[in-house]
C-alpha cells in the first residue's frame, strides 16, 4: 500500500486518480447521464421499435417501455460498466413519459448505484411490415394442397386436414418466420398463405416438406419493378400426403384450377 491518500476523504486503501479515490471522484463526476432529448418511435400495431432506418423487436409491447428500451438511452463515463438498471415510471404524459432508473454500475474497481431521471418522448409510426400488410403486399405464396390434383371428398374436410397438418409445422418454426405470414385465403383445393418475406417462406416450405413428407415445387413469376430492380413473386406448392393428416372420406369432387391471389 502506498502512503498516498485521497485529498478529499484521506483514504489510503484505494487506487487514486488525480489524487482522488474512486468514491470521491464519482461524487464529483457524472457517471451516467442523458444526452439530449431521447425519443422512442414505436409501431402501435405490432410494437416494433425504430432503430435508425430499421424496425426491430416486432411483438414487443406497444405501450410498456422496458429496460431494453430505456437502458440504451443512457450515456456513461468511459470507465463505467453498467451491471443493470431497474426502471420505474414516474408521472408524465403519453407523449413525454418520465422514468426513474436505479443504475447499478462498476467504476474503477468498485460498484455503486446511481439514480437517473429519464424523460422520453414516445412517437407512434406504422412500421414497414405493418404497412406492407395493410397494403396486402406479399412476395411469396405458399400453396398447401393435397397429393392429388383432383379433389377427393368435400373441400372443407380437405382444408381442415391441411390446416391442421400445416399448423403443426408452423407452431414449431421461428417466430421470425411466422411473422412473415400476412394473410391466407381458402381455395377449394386447400389454402394459400401470403408472406412478406420470401426467405422465410422458403424455410417454412422446406420444413413442411420434411416434417410432413410433402412434395414441394417452387416457381417464380416476375411481378414488377421496385427501386429499379425486378421483383419476383415466388410460389411454393406443397402437396401434403394423406398420411400426414387424418384420412378423408372418399367422395365426389372435381378438379378446380388454382387461382393465385391477386392484390386486393
Ligand atoms: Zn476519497
Ligand atoms: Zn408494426
Amino acid at each position: 500500500m502506498s502512503d498516498e491518500f485521497c485529498v478529499i476523504c484521506g483514504r489510503t486503501d484505494l487506487a487514486l486518480t488525480d489524487g482522488l479515490c474512486p468514491d470521491c471522484f464519482a461524487d464529483r463526476t457524472p457517471l451516467v447521464w442523458i444526452e439530449g432529448h431521447p425519443t422512442i418511435t414505436l409501431c402501435p400495431t405490432c410494437g416494433a421499435r425504430k432503430v435508425g432506418q430499421h424496425w426491430e423487436r416486432e411483438g414487443a409491447s406497444p405501450t410498456l417501455l422496458s429496460a431494453e428500451d430505456l437502458t440504451p438511452l443512457l450515456s456513461v463515463h468511459p470507465e463505467v460498466g453498467i451491471r443493470k438498471a431497474a426502471w420505474t415510471e414516474g408521472v408524465g404524459d403519453p407523449a413525454q413519459r418520465r422514468f426513474l432508473g436505479e443504475v447499478r454500475l462498476r467504476f474503477r474497481g468498485t460498484e455503486r448505484t446511481v439514480s437517473v431521471e429519464l424523460p422520453v418522448r414516445v412517437q407512434s409510426a406504422t412500421c414497414s411490415a405493418c404497412s406492407r400488410r395493410s397494403g396486402h403486399y406479399y412476395t411469396a405464396l405458399i400453396q398447401v394442397r393435397g397429393t392429388s390434383e383432383r379433389l377427393r371428398g368435400p373441400p372443407r374436410a380437405l382444408r381442415d386436414r391441411l390446416e391442421r397438418a400445416f399448423d403443426t409445422v408452423l407452431t414449431n418454426t421461428k417466430a421470425e418466420w411466422r411473422r412473415a405470414f400476412s394473410w391466407r385465403e381458402e381455395r377449394p383445393e386447400g389454402w394459400d398463405y401470403y408472406l412478406t418475406d420470401t426467405l422465410a417462406a422458403r424455410s417454412v416450405a422446406r420444413l413442411a416438406r420434411s416434417r410432413l413428407g410433402a412434395e414441394l415445387k417452387e416457381s417464380a413469376t416476375l411481378w414488377g419493378r421496385r427501386n429499379g430492380r425486378d421483383v419476383y413473386r415466388v410460389t411454393f406448392c406443397l402437396r401434403v400426403p394423406d398420411a400426414a393428416v387424418p384420412p378423408v372420406r372418399e367422395g365426389g369432387g372435381r378438379q378446380v384450377p388454382i387461382r393465385v391471389g391477386r392484390q386486393p
